[in-house]
């Protein structure tokens, strides 16, 4: 440094034009080299500017396109039941079995939103009234020609062995056959994946709650989309594994679809690494342990006690409510939030008394019951169900006095003097007939 300055010294000594030269030439240079950084800069922001404004608009071509197919598709949406013919039908794995079934008119289907259920109206002989039951569309919503449900037969409660099967679900599995006629409604449901969105997600499904998981993963797999989307199954052993190789497929073919099987009672055939991925139960911890972070949106549909566990696990680890969604196929547990509705104060304290007139039972409700419906199945009173939406009407009864009100907006509004009990709670004391 010092013989620098000796040397800058001498040169201004010596012939101090030229050392002023060299000064001048020196702070060119530097003005020189700092253009040239700043404008490598600007290009290189103008360069990543103009590429997020073209995947900004990508994507806003993409949000554009699924509208106007959705308006071109609601146009082939359909009022009431329209006949389906059972195309074929697979047995899954024991006591489930698949039923593909196209449009009897043999016009075009409407696309589905996938996690979405389409309701049957079933005469079914010997039961007096048809028999209204929704099920989820299984299969990607990508295949115009039919629709694919996935049907579980519903055994009896293990605490009440003596009764019967479910009604619906036996006689899919075990009457209906390939070439028979079913009066079905439109695929409806709140419960599916936005496909304009690119959000990464989790899927969860527990059982036949699989079904809409499948369709959601599917159609993530035939958009070709990159979303980033991890399914969880949980099962208890292969003998439950519905639709194995397809979600296997769906792993190996695409790259952004992680697929984990959790069998929580393995049996010694079952091949770890080949049929399953994990020994135990879909929980919380396994999530952690294998997604690199919590910021993803979670779908979940399972029984109850799958349900509870995983929504108060993803609460714990910090998942906003807002990003998690559920779909109940029973009595749902995990509960809808009632917050800012005018008797929620009494609702959750004192609660009302309910009284189930044509069952003799009076019970006291509190807010943390949930719906009429749940709260009229968990005292053993049996209501009729199938959305559990507010969307299929299969719950309606007749209020004999009383008021109800409503946790969600029904599909459409009742007549007065009656409510779909699975979306409505009581507003005080109140009779129903049932
Ligand atoms: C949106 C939605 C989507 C769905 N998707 C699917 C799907 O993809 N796949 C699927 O398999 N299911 C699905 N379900 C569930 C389906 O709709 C039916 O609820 C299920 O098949 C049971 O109907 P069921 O008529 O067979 O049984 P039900 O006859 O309604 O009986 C249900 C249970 O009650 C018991 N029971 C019978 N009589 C009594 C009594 N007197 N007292 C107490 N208990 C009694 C039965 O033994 C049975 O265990 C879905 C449900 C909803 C709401």
């Amino acid at each position: 440094m010092q013989s620098l300055f000796h040397r800058l010294q001498a040169a201004l000594e010596s012939n101090p034009i030229l050392f002023v030269g060299y000064v001048l030439l020196g702070i060119l240079l530097i003005q020189g080299v700092l253009l040239l950084y700043l404008t490598l800069r600007r290009i290189y922001f103008q360069h990543e500017q103009q590429r997020l404004s073209r995947q900004r608009l990508q994507l806003l071509v993409k949000a554009a396109a699924i509208q106007c197919r959705e308006v071109e598709q609601n146009k082939l949406v359909w009022n009431g039941f329209r006949k389906f013919q059972v195309a074929k039908k697979v047995v899954e794995c024991h006591g489930v079995s698949s039923f593909y079934l196209k449009p009897h008119d043999g016009k075009p289907l409407p696309l589905f939103k996938p996690g979405q259920y389409v309701t049957f109206q079933l005469n079914i002989p010997g039961s007096g009234k048809p028999c209204v039951r929704c099920y989820s569309l299984s299969d990607s919503p990508h295949r115009g020609d039919y629709y694919r449900v996935t049907i579980k037969k519903e055994p009896a409660p293990p605490d009440r062995p003596e009764l019967k099967p479910g009604l619906a679900s036996s006689y899919f599995n075990d009457v209906i056959k390939e070439g028979d006629i079913l009066d079905v409604k439109a695929p409806a449901g709140n419960f599916f994946l936005d496909l304009g969105k690119e959000t990464p997600v989790v899927l969860v499904g527990g059982g036949v709650g699989v079904t809409p998981m499948l369709s959601m993963a599917h159609a993530i797999a035939a958009s070709g989309s990159r979303r980033e989307a991890w399914f969880f199954f949980g099962a208890r052993n292969v003998n439950e594994h519905i639709h194995k190789d397809e979600m296997l497929r769906l792993a190996a073919e695409h790259d952004n679809i992680h697929v984990h099987v959790c069998y929580s009672r393995p049996d010694s055939k079952d091949k770890k690494g080949v049929d399953y991925h994990h020994e135990g139960r879909v929980t919380v911890d396994l999530f952690k342990e294998l997604l690199p972070s919590n910021n993803y949106e979670f779908f979940l549909c399972g029984n109850g006690a799958f349900m509870t566990s995983i929504s108060e696990g993803l609460t714990a680890w910090g998942v906003p409510d807002k990003n998690v969604y559920f779909e109940a196929f029973g009595p749902a547990t995990v509960k809808k939030k009632t917050e800012g509705h005018p008797t929620e104060h009494i609702a959750k304290t004192k609660g009302f008394e309910v009284t189930f007139s044509k069952s003799g039972k009076k019970r006291q409700w509190v807010a943390s019951n949930g719906s009429i419906l749940d709260f009229a199945l968990a005292e053993g009173v049996r209501i009729d169900s199938g959305c559990r939406a507010g969307s299929c009407g299969s719950c309606l009864v007749a209020i004999k006095s009383g008021d109800v009100e409503y946790v969600s907006e029904p599909g459409e509004k009742p007549e007065s003097g009656s409510c779909l009990t699975c979306i409505c709670r009581p507003k005080g004391d109140i009779v129903l007939d049932a």
